[in-house]
């Protein structure tokens, strides 16, 4: 595997007469690496003839700067996991590789359309035009045919979908599913700061999903949120918000509707780290 930290070193492998007319898919990561990450990386080798995988924690999606310090750092580990995974390329930007022309002129503004106020975006002001700022950055490096990325940050997907049509960046976005502990807690960087007892308790999140989906031929999800919540907090868990959305445009809505394809998301925090989930209505 080759690691680069340079974007004009990346684009010029990448441009490299050899590399012409074969398929480049690229896993954007923040590194603290977990087998949801290596599912992406592992579907983009399946798929493509190149496989890129960054890892660059970005100060500009985090709008709360105690969360940004505690953010897992675990490189030596990562680039073992990737090198074992078969990935071609680790890029590993700085700050000034990504962004620069610095703090100010990386915040760009992108008319998301409303995707980036609600439900994450509405606790993580600034989140997700961070983002965007990172991986329109990255795309215009990579250029990659394929942009490997999780259905567990369900949110981002629709908005970096907005921002790829936006820019016009032409690459595909491909979904990869949710990968769960055995207990059913979402793979998440995050987890390294639960106790072992906080891992064990945090699976019901994903409980409390199932029984909304299970049950939602038969009691309204006004009711079945309000139980919910409930047995989160039980078990020492606070919810942040959960809520029922349209899986195209993010709209909110309050009752179970099998005309329309619905998602339940959730964030919520347990031993105070912050932990989002969500799952579509069946
Ligand atoms: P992050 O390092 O948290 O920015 O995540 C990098 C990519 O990995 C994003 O596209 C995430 O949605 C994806 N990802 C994170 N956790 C999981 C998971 N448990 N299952 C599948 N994909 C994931």
């Amino acid at each position: 595997m080759l690691i680069i930290k340079h974007p004009t070193s990346l684009k010029s492998i990448l441009n490299k007469k050899y590399l012409k007319g074969r398929t480049v898919g690229f896993v954007p990561t923040m590194g603290a690496l977990h087998e949801g990450h290596l599912s992406l990386v592992r579907a983009s080798l399946r798929a493509n003839n190149v496989t890129v995988v960054s890892i660059f924690v970005n100060p500009l999606q985090f709008n709360d700067a105690a969360d940004l310090e505690k953010y897992p750092v675990t490189i030596e580990k990562d680039i073992l996991l990737l090198s074992e995974a078969g990935a071609d390329i680790l890029f590993l930007p700085g700050f000034s590789d990504v962004y620069p022309e610095g703090d100010q002129a990386a915040r760009a503004h992108y008319d998301l359309k409303g995707l980036e106020s609600v439900f994450e975006g509405k606790y993580r002001p600034g989140h997700f035009q961070g983002v965007c700022a990172v991986v329109d950055r990255l795309l215009s490096i990579v250029t990659p045919t394929n942009l490997y990325l999780g259905q567990k940050d369900f949110q981002q997907v629709a908005v970096l979908r907005k921002m790829i049509q936006l820019k016009n960046h032409k690459t595909k976005i491909v979904v990869c599913p949710i990968v769960r502990e055995q207990n059913g807690l979402a793979m998440s960087s995050r987890n390294a700061r639960l106790s072992p007892k906080g891992k064990e308790k945090a699976g019901e999140i994903y409980q409390c999903l199932k029984i909304i989906n299970e049950k939602a031929a038969q009691k309204p999800f006004e009711m079945l949120k309000a139980i919910v919540i409930n047995r989160l907090s039980e078990n020492g868990i606070k919810t942040e918000y959960l809520a029922l959305a349209d899986t195209l445009t993010l709209e909110e809505v309050h009752s179970f509707d099998t005309n329309r394809h619905l998602i339940i998301l959730i964030a919520a925090f347990i031993e105070g780290v912050r932990l989002i989930d969500n799952m579509s209505l069946q």
